[in-house]
């Protein structure tokens, strides 16, 4: 009788779960375990929103296994000695997990893999947080790509040689029947926090496996007679935030309560559905943004030193500014420019940001403010739900420019004009930034043009009701040109 523990970490589902479907296709009996680490649990700098989702996904990933007999034990400490603990008590011989390949995990789990092995224990891990992982999709030279565009095509052709995945293992192995397992003893899952005062309702987001799936199915799955799935017009309207028609399965596929390959799966039959050109570009285009996500995985994984500088060496010592009160201003949504501002305060009010916005508001810090790119990245991470290393910092860092495939450095966003393309009748502004309700569409992105009478008639003052531009963005643009054109 073979018995084994599933460590849960990013992977809160039961359904295409790689590693618990070895535990299961392997053991006798599979317990599910998760360690709550003080290290992030209780670190000051996690985002709150984060925490909230992740212990709701616990909820609902400890009753999907209640229902099957198992159970989901729950501990908090330091992660070897808490395994150990728990493998002896339990009296299993085997530990399985996913492989994560952020700069703590890494760390963290090469000392279990090391520490669980010596103390006699299998350890057994499996890829699954990604499509392709580490050193899969290489050059013809077996170089790492950092160039996106050949990764891209490099993973396209790989793709039909991977394994199909196992949606719905058999998961009666998860029914504990020994006294061991059955006796083990298990903390509450936390309660969540609270949301700040000034947030909105929306900071907590539904949790859990099955909502992942709910959400995947509603963007890119077959509906009701007549509706449309989001995906099929991705390729037009994911770049409009008022609009709002992105997935929003980060927070998800952050957490495991779906995998990316349910996602490639999803976007393929969709594919396949579909006759005419508009719903292929709209699944070829979201394919594209999954490979993204493994490409600043491997990144991450191989040029480990993006996660402390910049991953262009020639941009490591940038003389960035030192301006606290335009990084207050910034954070809380009071630029003066009414696009940023929107995107600021979405991040604020519901843990969550566009991705338009969040390349327009990580421009704006970098490229307006002349800040550095590493103070937006770490406050994007205290904020975000979907806070993901690889794709924060490959973010981050393509935005300021130092990056692997970066905008160009002499690209820089104009805030205005993006404003007018993305957000052309100012639905997104209005939605953010209530003191611009009533301005006029005509001065919506560039509100300080307004004429005194208009801001009166539109109860706004440039200056009072809502700031005016903390910098002009075109000296602005200026000063970074002349930053970045040192190196
Ligand atoms: P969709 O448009 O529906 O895309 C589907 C999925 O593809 C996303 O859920 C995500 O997993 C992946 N994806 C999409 N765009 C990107 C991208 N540019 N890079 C990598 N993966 C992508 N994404 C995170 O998941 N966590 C982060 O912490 C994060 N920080 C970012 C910081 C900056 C400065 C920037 C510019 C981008 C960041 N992104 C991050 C990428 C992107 O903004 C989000 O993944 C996206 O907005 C999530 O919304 P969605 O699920 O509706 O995306």
């Amino acid at each position: 009788m073979t018995r084994a523990i599933h460590w849960f970490r990013r992977d809160l589902r039961l359904a295409d779960n790689a590693a618990l479907t070895l535990a299961l296709a392997e053991a006798d009996e599979v317990i599910g375990l998760f360690i709550l680490d003080p290290k992030l649990v209780d670190n000051p700098k996690i985002s709150q929103a984060r925490l909230a989702f992740m212990y709701d996904s616990l909820r609902v990933l400890s009753k999907k296994l209640e229902a099957k007999g198992g159970r989901l034990i729950i501990r908090k400490g330091p992660i070897v000695p808490e395994l150990l603990r728990v493998l002896k008590e339990s009296q299993a011989s085997h530990l399985y997990f996913n492989r994560d390949y952020t700069t703590y995990a890494r760390h963290r789990d090469e000392a279990v893999e090391r520490e669980i092995g010596e103390a006699g224990y299998t350890v057994r891990t499996a890829k699954d947080l990604v499509i392709f992982e580490k050193d899969e999709i290489l050059t013809g030279n077996n170089s790492v790509y950092t160039i996106y565009s050949p990764f891209k095509r490099k993973w396209l052709e790989r793709i039909n040689q991977e394994p199909p995945y196992k949606a719905e293992p058999n998961l009666e192995k998860l029914t504990l029947k020994s006294e061991e397992a059955r006796n083990l003893e298990s903390l509450p899952v936390p309660e969540k926090p609270d949301a700040p005062d000034q947030l909105l309702e929306t900071w907590y987001l539904p949790a859990g496996e099955d909502e992942g799936k709910r959400r995947l199915k509603e963007f890119a799955g077959v509906l009701a007679e007549g509706k449309r799935p989001i995906i099929e017009s991705y390729a037009g309207s994911r770049d409009l935030p008022g609009a709002d028609r992105t997935s929003r399965l980060s927070p998800f596929l952050r957490f495991g309560l779906i995998s990316p390959r349910m996602c490639y799966r999803a976007a393929i039959n969709a594919r396949e559905r579909s006759e005419t050109t508009e719903p292929r570009e709209g699944a070829d285009t979201w394919i594209g943004e999954l490979i993204w996500r493994d490409f600043y995985y491997q990144i991450l994984w191989n040029f480990p030193y993006v996660a402390k500088r910049a991953f262009q060496n020639k941009f490591s010592e940038l003389r960035w500014a030192d301006n606290r009160d335009h990084f207050d201003a910034w954070k809380k949504g009071l630029t003066g420019y009414p696009i940023v501002d929107a995107g600021m305060r979405q991040l604020a009010a519901t843990a969550w940001m566009h991705n338009r916005l969040r390349m327009i508001t990580a421009s704006f810090l970098t490229k307006d403010l002349l800040l550095n790119w590493q103070l937006g990245e770490a406050y994007f991470w205290e904020r975000l739900v979907d806070g993901d290393q690889p794709s924060n910092n490959g973010g981050w860092q393509w935005s300021a420019s130092t990056g692997t495939d970066a905008q160009p450095y002499f690209r820089i966003f104009n805030p205005i004009s993006q404003s007018q393309k993305f957000d052309p009748q100012g639905l997104y502004i209005r939605r953010y930034v209530s003191e611009l309700e009533r301005v006029p569409d005509k001065y919506i992105h560039a509100p300080w043009e307004m004429p005194m009478s208009e801001q009166i008639k539109a109860g706004c003052i440039i200056g009072k009701d809502y700031p005016a531009p903390i910098v002009k963005h075109d000296e602005a643009r200026q000063k970074a040109l002349a930053m970045y054109k040192i190196y």
